[in-house]
């Protein structure tokens, strides 16, 4: 008997399976929160041993111990960060992606899977209005999304600059100090330079102010332009037009990052906030935000795939039988080789449930978030920063300190009642709400704000 196999009747699987259904039907679902390793070390004691602790002692730790221990960030008071709030068919599928050992990097091995993605990417990819040539590859997330977009840009006007003999070796990156902290962490890792462009009263990024930046600096100097289709913040939307127009002009890549936001294309309510979207030569968005897929999961697009075929293939003698295949290889676009299908649950969900539900979803948690500001403003002691584009709302309590903040958020919490944590913009200590789950009430809205009072 193999040393694996001491358990023929799949208890352990059963257990499993068990918990995973209770979990994905739950409801209420507990938040939860995080432990002391003091107390981790005391409850659960050390985990891994020689013999084994057997199915029973070790789903009982996770499920009793462990699990408490970790927020529920699909809980609808869960406000923070940007929460994931996955479908429940979306969370399930995901363990039937697991289940499959589908490797989803080559054609050859997981045509099945590939064509599947590749459906939910077209789904995306024509939400933007990009071409019938468009394509890429879902990644684990934005941050992988903008390095491997970056990396592409890079590669394309360097050979561009090579083959024109210019003698340019462009290095630059241009973004505002709006965009998300991956930007400026992914240019480090290029060993590139981020070059600020300032934003105007409505924080966004706009032609002229992108034209003073390149001009200051040297056009050529440039390979991409970093525009956001909703901050993390605050949710704001670059004049991708406006943006879009100048990188033509100067002929500099147009990466959009929509991370959190590029969901609200499917909502004709800000649908007109997104227009000139259709130009860039790249685009992210991450479905484990805002399109209600579980974690990890960015869907990364590029305008014309083949140029990123070109700057990440890896070559080797044991991929021959790959590289060298007309198929769409999902590994050829991005950083990283080996790959898990995670657009699956994305695309399960939305074959389940259409598009439909998709934009219904997406416009309702801009509803909660519009009734979020009506609050707001209707409370003398609280102050929005800037009325929502989107589904993210700052605000300020009048007369709190930073400590004030975090004794709320402590509060809160410790009640497991909502978990929302305090953002600081220019220097202010303030708090967010990010609503991207169809699950949270305008009653959650008005509950939360009732204990600032
Ligand atoms: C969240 C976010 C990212 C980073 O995405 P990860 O999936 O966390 O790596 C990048 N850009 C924006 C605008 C984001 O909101």
């Amino acid at each position: 008997m193999h040393s694996f196999d001491k358990d023929p009747d799949h208890i352990a699987v059963e257990k499993v399976l068990t918990y995973a259904r209770e979990r994905l039907l739950m409801d209420p679902i507990p938040l939860d929160g995080p432990q002391s390793e003091d107390y981790l070390l005391s409850a659960a004691g050390q985990t891994i041993t020689a013999a084994g602790l057997g199915s029973t002692r070790a789903m009982e730790l996770f499920e009793h111990t462990l699990a408490p221990a970790c927020l529920s960030t699909d809980h609808p008071r869960y406000l923070s960060f940007i929460p994931c709030a996955p479908t429940r068919e979306a969370a399930a599928f995901d363990v039937v992606v697991g289940a499959s050992s589908i490797y989803g990097g080559s054609w050859m091995e997981g045509a099945g899977a590939v064509y599947a993605e590749n459906q939910a990417l077209r789904w995306i990819a024509d939400l933007a209005g990009l071409p019938e040539e468009a394509g890429g590859v879902f990644v684990p997330g934005g941050t992988v999304g903008n390095l491997s977009a970056l990396v592409t840009a890079r590669h394309t006007a360097r050979a561009k600059a090579v083959a024109e003999g210019t003698g340019a070796r462009p290095f630059r990156i241009a973004a505002t100090d709006n965009a998300h902290s991956s930007v400026v962490s992914m240019a480090a890792v290029m060993d590139a330079e981020v070059c600020g462009v300032a934003v105007d009263d409505m924080l966004r990024m706009t032609g002229p102010e992108l034209r003073r930046t390149l001009e200051e600096h040297g056009p050529e100097t440039f390979f991409a332009v970093v525009a956001t289709s909703g901050t993390t913040n605050f949710g704001v939307v670059d004049d991708l037009d406006g943006v879009a127009e100048v990188c033509e002009e100067f002929g500099i890549w147009l990466h959009v990052d929509g991370a959190y936001g590029g969901a609200g294309l499917a909502a004709p309510s800000v649908r007109h906030l997104y227009e000139g979207i259709e130009r860039a030569d790249s685009f992210i968005v991450d479905p484990h935000k805002w399109l209600f897929a579980p974690f990890d999961c960015c869907a990364l697009i590029y305008r014309d795939p083949e140029l990123a075929r070109i700057a990440h293939t890896q070559e080797a003698g044991y991929l021959d039988v790959i590289t060298r295949s007309a198929e769409w290889n999902p590994t050829d676009y991005s950083i990283g080789l080996t790959r898990r299908a995670r657009g699956l649950p994305l695309w399960y969900s939305l074959a389940v449930h259409g598009t439909d539900a998709y934009v219904e979803a997406i416009e309702d948690t801009l509803a909660v978030t519009r009734h979020a500001a009506a609050e707001i403003d209707k409370r003398p002691y609280l102050e929005a920063v800037r009325e929502p584009d989107l589904s993210v709302i700052v605000f300020r309590r009048l007369g709190w300190s930073a400590e004030d903040y975090q004794a709320w958020t402590d509060r809160l919490l410790d009640r497991e009642f909502a978990f929302v944590v305090p953002t600081t913009f220019r220097g202010e200590t303030l708090t967010r709400f990010a609503v991207v789950n169809p699950h949270t009430t305008k009653e959650d809205i008005t509950a939360i704000l009732d204990t600032m009072a």
